[in-house]
């Protein structure tokens, strides 16, 4: 058995300083916490993840007192979405108007992109800052348990190959999408049914400068987005066992040159082609896992090892930011005095796991649902499809409130159902339109299968969210 080379206590140890893991670690030293931040590395993340940032969570980071991250990392506005549909264009702008406003004070309605790791160093560096943060660099491989029961009471990890203790009365877990410890609150696993194909593009003038892009058509999903002076994310979706990206076929590579290229705005191509040759691809599976409350005493498990959507509409940093918000207010020390009392602190997470719905919600729900709709690939989510882009033409308020949903902007679950079956409805609406008199009774017969579609797209991943 190896000797401990340091085995110390703090009030919260924090396993991950991603954008969860550090963001709460400056909000809890900032109540007078003690916390330790453990990180596997802590050099600059090099990732095709968490680049464009919602308006709401924004927000969250200005309640957080830690906006000055997205300072001097030469981040780019952004004012919504740009969806270019089988080459017809429609913008979403995030709404001026503030659905949230509780006070007349004017608040953020811009989303920003910029390169993940330089964001994640600024938050690190913010926490560095605080007295009562240690930052370790660590590789945590295991949880501290009480013999005989299941709480948690710290964590161990290797520093620099020697043996480390680090015990406190809570353990945050926000170890990222391929978490070692979510197994330890819930059996609940991951499901991903696509990857995220990412390229870099270099000086390219997207159609609609300062929106993020979303290009729909015979092809799965394309994103398009800035993430600096120079330079351009693009994120192309290929689902899992797509025939024609398969290995017989040259594989992604060819996919992304014979179907992908051809559909994209012709300014972008010349980049697009540049940056496939240079042949720096990579990839992320796009997951979908609900949340479930804590169950063990001592332990809170957050970020996307708790919850993750598809990242079609960029929402994930935005959800764990509202989540750093309220975790530290349902944990601050007027209502949590001592941390040893497990069970106020189980009962606190508890009521995390529900009140978050407000913000995760939405943004969970709407990116599952988009993306099925976006990916269509039935005659059913076609008609959807095509009646989601019509909503959009409408503009108004169908426009306003899906880019203020989107947004992190709009916290009321019962919009997205009212907006999502609106859409339902235009759809059916256009598709009897579209169809001669004589066929009149298919023609019905298809309308309340695009009804119950819509039904099956929305519904599964509501009770998803609020199953236990
Ligand atoms: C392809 C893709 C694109 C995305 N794009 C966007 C987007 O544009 N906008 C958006 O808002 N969201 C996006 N997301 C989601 C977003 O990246 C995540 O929701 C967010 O990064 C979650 O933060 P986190 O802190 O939970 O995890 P991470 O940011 O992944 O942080 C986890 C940290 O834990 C550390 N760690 C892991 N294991 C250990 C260990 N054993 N010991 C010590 N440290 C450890 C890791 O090194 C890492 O630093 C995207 C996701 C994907 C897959």
């Amino acid at each position: 058995m190896g000797h401990p080379t340091r085995d110390v206590d703090a009030d919260v140890v924090i396993v991950g300083a991603g954008v969860f893991g550090a963001a709460i670690a400056t909000a809890l030293a900032r109540q007078g916490r003690s916390v330790f931040l453990l990180e596997r590395s802590l050099k600059e993340p090099d990732r095709i993840v968490g680049e464009l940032m919602q308006p709401g969570g924004v927000r969250a980071l200005e309640k957080l007192g830690l906006r000055h991250c997205l300072d001097d990392i030469d981040a780019i506005p952004v004012h919504g979405y740009h969806i270019i549909f089988n080459d017809r264009p429609v913008t979403i702008p995030y709404p001026k108007d503030d659905f949230q406003a509780t006070t007349k004070q004017a608040q953020t309605t811009t989303g920003l992109s910029f390169h993940h790791g330089r964001f994640v160093q600024k938050l690190r560096a913010a926490a560095t800052k605080e007295p009562n943060v240690s930052v370790v660099e660590t590789e945590v491989d295991g949880l501290i348990k009480t013999e005989g029961s299941s709480q948690v009471l710290g964590v161990k990890g290797l520093t620099a190959g020697k043996r480390d203790y680090f015990f406190a009365p809570l353990t945050i877990v926000a170890d990222g999408y391929r978490s070692k410890f979510r197994a330890e609150n819930s059996s609940r696993k991951p499901v991903a049914k696509s990857k995220f194909w990412a390229l870099e593009l270099h000086d390219v003038l997207l159609p609609a400068p300062c929106f993020g892009h979303v290009l729909i058509g015979p092809f799965s999903p394309v994103l398009l987005y800035q993430i600096g002076t120079h330079d351009t994310r693009a994120l192309v979706n290929v689902p899992d066992g797509l025939e024609a990206a398969q290995a017989a076929n040259e594989g992604v590579l060819q996919y992304m040159r014979d179907h992908v290229l051809p559909q994209l705005p012709p300014a972008v191509q010349p980049a697009f082609l540049e940056s496939l040759d240079k042949g720096r691809l990579r990839c992320m599976p796009n997951s979908f896992l609900p949340a479930v409350p804590s169950r063990v005493p001592g332990l809170i498990v957050a970020g996307d090892a708790l919850n993750m959507r598809h990242p079609l509409t960029g929402g994930g940093m935005t959800v764990a930011l509202n989540d750093v918000v309220l975790l530290t207010e349902l944990l601050s020390p007027s209502k949590i005095p001592d941390l040893h009392d497990a069970s106020l602190v189980l009962r606190q997470a508890k009521a995390f796991h529900w009140r978050r719905k407000r913000h995760s919600l939405i943004i969970n729900v709407l990116a599952q649902a988009l993306y099925i709709l976006f990916a269509a690939d039935d005659f059913y989510l076609e008609a959807l499809q095509q009646g989601c882009f019509e909503y959009f033409k409408k503009g108004g308020s169908c426009v306003d409130t899906p880019a203020g949903l989107l947004g992190g902007l709009i916290q009321r679950p019962l919009v997205l159902v009212y907006h999502f079956f609106a859409v339902a409805w235009l759809s059916v609406w256009a598709l009897l339109l579209s169809q001669p008199i004589w066929k009149l009774l298919i023609t019905l017969v298809q309308c309340g299968g695009v009804l119950l579609k819509a039904c099956w797209v929305l519904f599964p991943y509501i009770a998803a969210e609020l199953a236990r």
